[in-house]
């Protein structure tokens, strides 16, 4: 591998790649136990040096046209392309993922990102012109914010940094992204293909480490004017706390728990193949999981039983090997937490119907696996498990099934199983979720918005709409009245 040499460093600050001066991590890699490596961090004067950084690029970068911006980025995601291959292994190797999602999913999603954002970038500007108050005309523009502080998690490394990235940067702010200590890897080669393809320097920084100290150190920096963040639902909370100390704007995408709602006139094949896909991806680690299987009762043994039936015969295994269908989950602590959750679950009283258990083989594997039987308001239903984990439970009525849809903090993401247009209607209007797919469950597109309802967070990743969250929206009015104060001056 030429394009990614660990021993350079994991930060990469002001068009470099450095090696940190914090503390190093030591990592194991997630698909066999093994030592992987330890991963550099940044020191606290590293992070000042980003912040300083990117506020100097601002300046030019904010000035360059959409056109000059969209150049960029269509130029970068050429850059991307001719190291498909080599982000892909990085992306398996760090976080166990299968490579078959790592190449057919990962890496064009974050392409197609890209080169979304080529093309928003020119569609950002001149919106409404008109004559609102007598003899004016207003027009609204559009301008970049500054500095944008980002902090990203470690299930989809590469994607989730493209998503904090592109939409800042093509709106002309500049940024400093602080990923997932677990999985800096893959972020730190999207800034570095992204200054080898001519980015100025200081657009795009990386700095790695642990949240407490480089994540705290990022959102509280003077120079910072955003922060936007994507992760847990309790350090989401944390950090909105700390930017509001300096009237700071936050963008979140936190956690989810995903309703699954299967009507009584779904096609039980095509839902039992979705559930399974839309529950394992990833090995559940995804904020959109399918988690919560609300069937109705007259179809439940059918969809239950197909549902097992499809996840026993998931290969779970070597990510690297193409015929792998689930790699590993991130981390040995993890395992250990998803495996507790689903014990506590059988022990208060659940059935499982699939999976259940660990892989035996050296790494961090967990069986695709089918509960049924729990209670509504219990752990398994409520909280999230961000793993292969999918808890069915029956309904009677419609109503029943949105209730209970409804019925946890979450609302980032939630799917309609039906064949009947009013109900695909109904459940799409009643479900709170920022998006609800109906005979589908998963697919994300660049030209669509990814956000959170609830405890899911606020704003929205992709599509035009998220240059709401990296804009400041400004009203300009000209006046062409030749006596523009009369009004007030006949009073005076
Ligand atoms: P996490 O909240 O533990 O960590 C996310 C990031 O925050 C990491 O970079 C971490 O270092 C940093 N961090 C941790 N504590 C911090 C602090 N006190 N101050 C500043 N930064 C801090 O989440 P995770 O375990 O990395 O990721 C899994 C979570 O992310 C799940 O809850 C999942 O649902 C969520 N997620 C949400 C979306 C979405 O689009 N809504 C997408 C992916 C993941």
């Amino acid at each position: 591998m030429d394009f990614y040499n660990p021993s350079l460093g994991h930060q990469f600050i002001n068009g470099q790649q450095v090696l940190g001066q914090g503390p190093k991590i030591p990592r194991v890699s997630p698909a066999t136990g093994e030592p992987l490596l330890d991963v550099d961090t940044a020191s606290t004067e590293q992070v000042d040096q980003a912040m300083k950084a990117a506020a100097a690029a601002f300046t030019s970068w904010s000035a360059l046209t959409p056109g000059e911006r969209s150049d960029h980025l269509l130029a970068f995601a050429r850059e991307l392309q001719l190291h498909a291959d080599e982000l892909a292994e990085v992306e398996t190797a760090q976080t166990g993922k299968s490579i078959r999602m790592s190449t057919e999913f990962d890496i064009p999603g974050t392409i197609d990102n890209v080169n979304f954002f080529a093309g928003a970038a020119r569609n950002l500007q001149g919106l409404a012109a008109g004559d609102y108050a007598g003899n004016t005309t207003s027009m609204i523009r559009r301008e970049a914010i500054g500095v944008i502080g980002s902090i990203s998690p470690w299930n989809y490394p590469l994607q989730m940094a493209a998503w904090k990235v592109l939409p800042a940067i093509a709106a002309g702010n500049t940024i400093v992204l602080k990923p997932s200590e677990l999985t800096p890897g893959t972020s730190m080669l999207f800034a570095k293909a992204a200054s080898d393809a001519g980015l100025p320097d200081g657009v795009i920084n990386v700095v790695s480490g642990d949240g407490p100290v480089v994540g705290t150190t990022l959102v509280r920096h003077p120079l910072v004017k955003m922060t936007s963040f994507t992760g847990s639902t309790p350090v989401g909370l944390k950090i909105m706390s700390m930017a509001a100390e300096r009237g700071n704007r936050v963008h979140l995408e936190l956690g989810g728990k995903a309703p699954f709602v299967v009507f009584n006139d779904a096609d039980i094949e095509a839902a039992a193949h979705g559930a399974v896909a839309g529950s394992t991806i990833n090995s559940g680690q995804d904020c959109t999981a399918a988690t919560r299987a609300y069937v109705h009762f007259s179809v439940f043994e059918k969809f239950t039983n197909r549902v097992a039936q499809l996840m026993d015969a998931m290969v779970v295994g070597d990510p690297a090997d193409p015929q792998t269908d689930m790699g590993s989950l991130i981390s040995k602590a993890h395992l250990e937490k998803v495996s507790a959750m689903v014990d506590r679950a059988r022990q208060d009283g659940a059935r499982v119907l699939a999976g259940g258990r660990r892989e035996q083989r050296a790494g961090f594997y967990y069986r695709p696996t089918l509960i049924v039987g729990a209670a509504q308001d219990s752990e398994i239903v409520q909280n999230e498990v961000f793993g292969p984990v999918l808890v069915a439970l029956p309904f009677e009525t419609d109503d029943q099934a949105i209730e209970l849809a409804n019925d946890t903090p979450y609302g980032l993401a939630a799917s309609a199983w039906t064949k009947n247009v009013d109900r695909a209607m109904r459940a799409s209007a009643q479900i709170q979720a920022g998006c609800v797919w109906i005979n589908e469950h998963i697919l994300i597109v660049s030209d669509m918005p990814h956000g959170g309802y609830k405890a899911s967070g606020m704003g929205k990743d992709m599509s035009q709409y998220s240059f709401d969250e990296y804009t400041n929206v400004k009203h300009v009015m000209i006046s062409h009245d030749p006596q523009p104060h009369r009004q007030w001056q006949d009073t005076v």
